[in-house]
């Protein structure tokens, strides 16, 4: 099962908001979470649960088969749990959450409809919690035809395809989407993509670095960062990556050029940071209002400038 346009879409359409039909509001969670919640349910809620699909049935050869003697009873059982969930024989109130559950401000949920999107590493749409309408929405982000499957990036796509392949099987699939295919050609999109995202890493690991850095040094000067944030939003454009991601670093260059009195690319970075947000996550959500200001605050150094300045 997945979910296919009926329709041409454009990107930033909002194509689904739903609402949870189980819900768990804690990260670390336990069998004994999911049947109480479970139990809450109406007798339909509880038919349509168990539709969902469950990645249970897994070798246990896939799996670690040992746990570290410093973890704690609590997290040993937590582990055991889930472990015991993938690869039971029959489906289990764990093995459909651990398969389906997509987080929320605290914890996370099982949505019917949402959950029906397939994954992608190269995904059209982009899925988040909306705190202020209480609903997970999936937007567009690419122009979608009619006809095409609807997919969701399950993943860190800037993770590896090896790391990405064990993220993945987690929800009991092998990834057959084009970056996850044969890269020994140099010139195929597995091969660049996968390049593009090695470079996504490297990045995410030296802008790490540089930030401690100023942390402790907070006079060293901020053209490196720069210059690896202006790196990584080409990086994330030419991928296909139109998510919060590329927002959070359209913001990082807009508070930057800011900084540095560079008014003119500050608005323009800020601009597109607000349009990313508009676009994958909607004009409702929480923090739609630091992208705004960000854009305000820098309209009202520009008129300052111009007022104040002959
Ligand atoms: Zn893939």
């Amino acid at each position: 099962m997945g979910a296919f346009a009926t329709q041409d879409i454009k990107r930033g359409k909002r194509i689904l908001a739903d609402i949870p039909l189980l819900t768990i509001p804690k990260a670390r969670y336990f069998n004994v979470d999911i049947k109480e919640a479970f139990a809450k349910l109406s007798p339909e809620d509880k038919k349509r649960y168990f539709e969902l699909h469950s990645a249970h049935g897994q070798s246990t050869s896939n799996w670690p088969q040992s746990i570290h003697p410093n973890i704690s009873l609590s997290e040993r059982v937590r582990i055991e749990e889930q472990h015991d969930a993938r690869t039971d024989k029959e489906a289990s109130l764990m093995s459909i959450f651990q398969t389906n559950c997509m987080e929320m401000e605290q914890g996370a949920a099982v949505f019917y409809e949402a959950a029906r999107f397939n994954h992608s590493c190269n995904a059209n749409a982009f899925f988040s919690w909306n705190a202020r309408i209480d609903k997970e929405t999936i937007h567009a982000t690419m122009d979608i035809k009619v006809g095409e499957e609807i997919t969701l990036c399950y993943c860190d796509p800037h993770h590896d395809t090896a790391l990405r392949r064990w993220e993945l099987k987690h929800y009991g699939f092998e990834c057959g989407c084009p970056a996850c295919e044969d890269s020994s050609d140099p010139d195929s999109f597995a091969a660049i993509s996968a390049q593009r995202r090695y470079r996504l890493r490297e990045l995410d690991d030296v802008m790490s670095g540089i930030r401690s850095r100023n942390l402790n040094s907070p006079a060293s000067p901020s053209e490196p960062l720069l210059t690896c944030l202006l790196e990584m939003a080409a990086l994330q454009l030419n991928e296909g990556l139109w998510t919060a991601e590329l927002a959070h670093t359209y913001l990082d260059i807009a508070i930057i050029c800011e900084a540095k009195g560079d008014l003119d690319n500050a608005l323009s970075a800020a601009r597109k940071a607000l349009q990313v947000t508009f676009d994958c996550r909607g004009p409702d959500c929480e923090d739609i209002r630091y992208y705004i200001s960000a854009v305000r605050r820098v309209k009202q150094s520009m008129n300052a400038l111009n007022s104040g300045g002959d």
